[in-house]
């Protein structure tokens, strides 16, 4: 479920900083697509902005609960499909992960591999739209809808009106599909997949959802109701594949000057998640040459500026991981934050200070919410070590972010999560057992 913000004290700026990036942008410059003859028909001064944290809170701006198609928007969920029904060696066999710097619509493939480039331009996501199971275009499309669903934490549908539509002067697909098939890469009917590919493209969002859908990219596919919705490794590669080609033939532009993985849509959305952080959708139905939304991109250049969004602007995550503190002769780590390689191994240092000896020692991880498998693993040698240097090591784990794996000999001293809500740490009475 979507949680919307409800003020109890002083208004967050967020809201004001989004009615001001609104204001910022200007008049438009471009046209709506017409090559799909209902998006003609679209307002073009629509404008909204959304942005969703990992947590499940977003904030809008405009035009928010205005819907439009998701068009290429998409085609990183389908994908994303593609790989968990067939696997990541089958999808990449047939379709590629190279930026084509082609426009969405080229007619074009590897002249060496015959793949497509990527499944970000409309021949690599035909493709992928293929490779999701389902007997026919309905049931692809469904599964389809289904995943934007979960990620969106609503019923989503489609837009039979621009379906049609597209359906109508689909040719240019058409020309695709039937190119793919003649080089092996397409398995099926070109007028089927087509038709699929077509639905999967009029599914009808809001910024708010597009928000919320890149808000769960940004925390790894899992929902904010902790639903793990796309596999942690296949998220990672829709994201790089966001990366490197969702701006089609200004990816490289996009990448240098904002910064953040991202996809447009020819109905105007444009969605970007930065990997740990934040969603952002932005909706604005005039489109530049490269066929992304005008005002969009300048929304998502501002925030760039504003805000220091871009992923290559490194954070010093570690220094604030672990302290370390005595009590009545008991040395406490106490964790905080996600743990990843270079935080657990922060952690680690922290262990080796203590000098080997029977002192009871405290692994506290109550501040922390996720490890990912290294830095799991990492903990449990730490752990191990502690105890084979003669410590008596207890662990404080109610969120169970070490597993039910083996813990060395630290006794954990609640087992259990205690999911719902922070639970205060129970180091006075750990530490009084202990001297006890
Ligand atoms: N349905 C559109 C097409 O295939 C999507 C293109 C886009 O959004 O860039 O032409």
């Amino acid at each position: 479920m979507l949680m919307h913000v409800t003020m109890v004290g002083m208004q967050t700026p967020m809201i004001d900083y989004l009615h001001f990036l609104l204001d910022s942008v200007g008049t438009d410059a471009g046209a709506v697509a017409s090559y799909i003859p209902e998006l003609a028909h679209a307002d073009p001064d629509k404008l909204a902005v959304a942005v969703a944290s990992p947590d499940g809170v977003v904030y809008v701006a405009g035009d928010a609960d205005a819907e439009f198609t998701i068009q290429s928007i998409s085609k990183p969920f389908a994908y994303a499909l593609a790989i968990a029904d067939q696997g990541l060696d089958v999808v990449l066999e047939h379709i590629d992960v190279e930026p084509s710097g082609d426009a969405f619509n080229e007619i074009s493939l590897d002249p060496e591999t015959g793949r497509p480039r990527n499944p970000m331009i409309n021949a690599g996501a035909i493709a992928s739209h293929a490779l999701v199971r389902g007997e026919d275009a309905d049931a692809r499309v469904g599964r389809i809808l289904d995943l934007c669903s979960r990620l969106a934490g609503r019923q989503l549908s489609i837009a039979e009106d621009v379906f049609e539509s597209e359906l109508s002067t689909a040719d240019r697909n058409m020309a695709l599909a039937y190119m793919l098939r003649t080089v092996g890469t397409l398995h099926g009917e070109p007028t089927d997949i087509v038709r699929g590919y077509t639905r999967q493209c009029s599914v009808s969002v809001t910024v708010r959802d597009l928000a919320r859908m890149a808000s769960v990219l940004a925390a790894g596919g899992r929902t904010p109701d902790g639903d793990q919705a796309i596999a942690p490794a296949i998220n990672r590669q829709v994201l790089s594949v966001m990366a490197t080609c969702g701006m089609y033939d200004s990816a490289g532009d996009w990448l240098t000057s904002v910064g953040i993985p991202a996809k447009s849509g020819v109905a105007g959305g444009l969605m970007g998640v930065l990997p740990g952080q934040v969603g952002i959708a932005v909706f604005s139905p005039r489109l530049d040459p490269h066929g992304n939304s005008t005002r969009g991109v300048r929304m998502f250049e501002r925030m760039n500026r504003d805000l220091g969004l871009h992923l290559m602007d490194s954070t010093d995550s570690t220094r604030s991981v672990a302290r370390r503190w005595e009590r009545e002769g008991v040395a406490v780590h106490e964790v905080m934050g996600d743990l990843h390689f270079v935080e657990a191994e922060r952690v680690l240092r922290g262990f080796a200070q203590d000098p080997a000896g029977d002192a009871p020692v405290v692994v506290d991880l109550d501040r922390v919410h996720r490890t990912n498998d290294i830095a799991r693993r990492m903990l449990l040698e730490g752990i191990r070590r502690l105890h084979l240097d003669g410590h008596e090591v207890r662990i404080v784990d109610p969120w169970g972010v070490l597993g039910s794996a083996e813990t060395g000999s630290g006794e954990l001293v609640r087992g259990e999560p205690a999911r719902g809500g922070y639970v205060p740490t129970a180091f006075p009475d750990i530490v009084s057992a202990l001297r006890g």
